[in-house]
């Protein structure tokens, strides 16, 4: 945080202290800021006011002066009186909050012996001050000794240090409210997201249970029909199928969201040949992406690549980018789903020709909760914890997620999985079985449950 020592102390405050001190020392008194702007000032006097300070020159040199405080500060040197510029004589103390000089204390000008009048008469002259006005002000210039020189010090640095003390506080108690007021904004707006969350999965669980209630019902009335019957029982027990899909995936993914904060979700690795588990999930999704005219295109740099990853976190991780490719497609459309062999990790790319996202949206669809439309332009469903999801499990394989996208020309959605998750993790190899594929009909069935046709 940037700050000047007005912003944290009440200067005017000080005007008293500083009018008092001077009463009592009888030498002028200030506060200057690092650029030499005088912020306090008492009983300054004639030479300064109406000579030293006006002439340009002379001025340029007293601001100088003033500066030269925090240079001999910044070089570490010892502190004592010195002999300004324009030959008078002053005592100055930084006032330093967190390492910053953010002005000098000083008392000043005086001297400690009789001045040396023909300097001061030809300095005079060479500015062009009226010589004996200029000789009259020099007078009123007290001469101090050593000894009060000490303890003027002494004065001013205790004066300095409550300062830089009171400035400190001052500044700590900004910076708080700075914090508690970004906080504050935080919880206000994860309290926003969690709203429209909660908005959006009632919205979600209401309409699959409100399809299952009806369907049921239209079953019912049309039991004891003869030969419809049969037909019409087949075709709304796939409805309430379809729905309790939706239903399960859901609450499955509300659960690992749920797991993922509590941190109960670990990795499930097994070694196995990340061609065939990308493969069989592409191919097992294609009699249905044909379905909807889509073009759904697997291509590999290798044939075959064995790794260790969590196969059921990769499967949900391709079929949740897939899913949301066929959503996000209007109409006619193709999907490619390639792998890469890069040196140190898989590279796998779902890349489609659907509508696009913009740029501003990028970061903020891998965050829980968010849907790339409006909450009440649903044109699809979803809870917006998809790709909060891919993110995790990608991220828990220690991989990235990354996307490019751009409205009307695509989005294409690239993870890595790193090859060395076994040293990484500290795996144990021989827990980790080579795991039996499980048939992918019911994972698809659950994963593409938003997109599969719902109604009757
Ligand atoms: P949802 O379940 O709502 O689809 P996701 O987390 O999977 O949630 O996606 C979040 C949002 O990201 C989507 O609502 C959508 O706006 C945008 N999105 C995701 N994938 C794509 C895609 N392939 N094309 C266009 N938009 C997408």
């Amino acid at each position: 945080m940037d700050y000047e020592l007005g912003q944290l102390i009440d200067l005017s405050k000080f005007q008293n202290l500083f009018d008092l001190i001077y009463e009592t020392t009888g030498i002028p008194s200030g506060l200057i800021d690092p650029n030499g702007n005088i912020l306090t000032k008492a009983g300054w006097r004639d030479i300064c006011t109406k000579f030293h300070r006006v002439n340009p020159k002379t001025r340029a040199r007293c601001v100088d002066s003033d500066k030269s405080i925090f240079e001999l500060f910044n070089e570490d040197k010892e502190l004592t009186f010195r002999k300004c510029q324009n030959g008078l004589i002053d005592i100055g103390i930084p006032i330093i909050i967190k390492g910053k000089p953010l002005a000098t204390l000083f008392q000043g000008q005086f001297f400690i012996e009789e001045p040396d009048l023909d300097f001061f008469a030809n300095q005079g002259r060479q500015f062009g001050f009226d010589e004996v006005e200029y000789l009259k002000a020099l007078k009123e210039i007290p001469i101090i000794s050593q000894e009060k020189i000490k303890s003027i010090m002494s004065l001013l640095s205790h004066f300095a240090s409550i300062m830089a003390e009171m400035g400190l506080k001052q500044l700590e108690l900004i910076e708080t409210n700075k914090r508690l007021l970004e906080q504050n904004e935080m919880i206000k707006e994860n309290e926003k997201l969690k709203i429209d969350f909660f908005t959006n999965i009632s919205h979600e669980l209401r309409t699959p249970v409100n399809v299952i209630y009806s369907a049921i019902q239209v079953v019912n009335s049309n039991l004891g029909e003869g030969d419809n019957q049969k037909k019409t029982l087949k075709r709304y027990s796939h409805i309430i199928k379809q729905n309790c899909c939706r239903l399960i995936r859901l609450t499955n993914n509300l659960i690992d969201v749920t797991r993922i904060d509590a941190n109960f979700i670990g990795l499930n690795p097994s070694e196995c040949n990340i061609v065939e588990v990308v493969e069989d999930i592409v191919l097992s999704v294609a009699e249905f992406t044909k379905s909807k005219d889509i073009e759904l295109i697997f291509d590999t740099e290798i044939e075959e690549k064995n790794i260790f990853c969590d196969v059921d976190k990769i499967e949900r991780i391709l079929l949740n980018l897939i899913s949301n490719s066929i959503k996000f497609i209007n109409g006619r459309g193709t999907i490619n789903v390639n792998i890469f062999d890069r040196e140190e990790y898989i590279l796998i790319s779902v890349k489609d020709t659907g509508i696009g996202i913009p740029r501003e949206k990028h970061e903020a669809i891998f965050k829980r909760f968010i849907r790339g439309d409006e909450l009440l332009a649903r044109s699809t469903e979803g809870s917006g914890i998809g790709l909060s999801l891919c993110k995790a499990f990608v991220e828990m394989h220690g991989g990235e997620i990354t996307l490019e996208s751009e409205p009307g020309k695509g989005s294409e959605f690239r993870f890595t999985i790193p090859l060395d998750i076994k040293g990484k993790y500290n795996l144990n190899i021989n827990k980790i079985e080579k795991q039996s594929r499980t048939n992918n009909i019911e994972k698809i069935a659950i994963e593409f449950s938003d997109i599969y046709k719902m109604h009757v």
